[in-house]
């Protein structure tokens, strides 16, 4: 840890990166909040607020301390003119009150637009719709409310652009024609993705823990059906992690099956040198943050009047640079992700640099 310090106390690594980070504990309504704006160098930061009972206030802060630098490396490499943010909210969701999203809406507004919030785990996009009554930074409310809707579909398209560009590269066929996709958790994103997949021609397994995600999907398309702790091992072109993050660890990188793993999950990667030892084992890894800016893609075509086809076309564009970090991964011997950071680290460098010289 070079630069980074330790608030020993809280144990929380004081990130000298971030722009600036502001919490506000509300007792009135409940709300007990962290805001953190990574950066701001390309744009207005944009991430969700994630409403978990974390267990500490270590812990919470942490997390937004991690997730909000993640989304300024993924609105960067998908090329928006935003930054990364995120804020989360300590709690249980299930007992938040119209006060407490009052008083949450209030401290969206104290950042005076320099963080837009959007629906992560625990929120919804009904919160996203309430929110937005009393607060302008609010992103991903419904369609009928001039906001982009679910981003799910649109986050599986991203996905599915981005295994056709490693398919064209790795496997060497036509796109996904025929090639054999597995994928674990057919949620909302899944379920699309797999649909997208049978569409092109693909093979499909599937698993999941809820037989009523798995019905929904066999009810529209064929597919095999995997155990959940199993579908990792099955023997398939590409693997799709599409439940919970984690899914590449010490576990089941050595049982893996397949030739490419790219998925919709966060965080997929337990460790960051997991990634060489999927290499190792011949298998190319589409970085996560990569193949699933689909969603924050959408939401960046917001301003003005969402308009879906342009915002589609964007997302398009993870085909190109999944494979122009593919060819340059197969050039120099590096690893995607650490092409994929590198090309995010320079744009935001660029955009500060143009910043500091106005
Ligand atoms: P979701 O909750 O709709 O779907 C997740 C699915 O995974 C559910 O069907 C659930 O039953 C299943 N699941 C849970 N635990 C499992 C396990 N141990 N094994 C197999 N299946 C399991 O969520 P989603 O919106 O589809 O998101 C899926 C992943 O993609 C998440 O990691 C999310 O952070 C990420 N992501 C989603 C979006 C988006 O637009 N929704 C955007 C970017 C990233």
């Amino acid at each position: 840890m070079a630069d980074e310090t330790l608030d020993e106390e809280a144990g929380v690594p004081l990130d000298p990166e971030h722009e600036h980070v502001g919490a506000v504990w509300d007792r009135d309504s409940g709300l007990r909040a962290v805001i953190a704006i990574h950066s701001t160098a390309l744009g207005p930061s944009l991430g969700g607020t994630r409403y978990r009972p974390y267990p500490s206030f270590a812990a919470a802060m942490s997390d937004v301390l991690r997730l909000s630098r993640a989304m300024s490396y993924k609105a960067a490499l998908a090329g928006l003119a935003l930054g990364g943010g995120k804020a989360v909210i300590i709690g249980d969701p299930a007992a938040k009150s119209e006060a407490l999203l009052r008083a949450y809406a209030k401290f969206l507004d104290s950042f005076e637009g320099r963080y837009l919030t959007a629906e992560d785990v625990g929120t919804s996009q009904a919160d996203m719709d309430y929110l937005g009554r009393f607060s302008e930074f609010v992103t991903g409310r419904s369609r009928s409310l001039g906001g982009s809707g679910d981003p799910s579909p649109i986050t599986a398209f991203g996905v599915v652009r981005a295994m056709e560009a490693a398919a064209d590269s790795v496997l060497g066929g036509n796109g996904l024609e025929g090639a054999h996709v597995a994928i674990n958790g057919v949620g909302k994103v899944g379920h699309a993705l797999a649909l997208l997949c049978h569409e092109r021609k693909a093979h499909l397994t599937i698993a999941d823990v809820s037989d009523e995600a798995l019905r929904g999907v066999l009810a529209e398309v064929p597919a095999d059906v995997s155990d959940p702790e199993k579908i990792h091992q099955v023997a398939c072109d590409v693997y799709a992690p599409c439940a919970l993050g984690g899914a590449l660890n010490d576990h089941t990188v050595p049982e893996l099956s397949c030739r490419v793993v790219c998925g919709a999950a966060n965080n997929q990667l337990s460790r960051p040198d997991v990634e060489p030892a999927l290499a190792a084992r011949g298998i190319t890894y589409v970085p996560d943050y990569l193949a699933n800016a689909g969603g924050i893609i959408n939401i960046a075509y917001e301003p003005g009047g969402y308009d879906e086809s342009t915002a589609r076309e964007h997302v398009s564009r993870i085909y190109d640079t999944t494979r122009l970090l593919l060819e340059r991964a197969f050039q120099s011997g590096e690893h995607l992700s650490v092409l994929a950071d590198r090309t995010a680290e320079e744009r935001i460098r660029k955009a500060r640099a143009s910043r500091s010289s106005r």
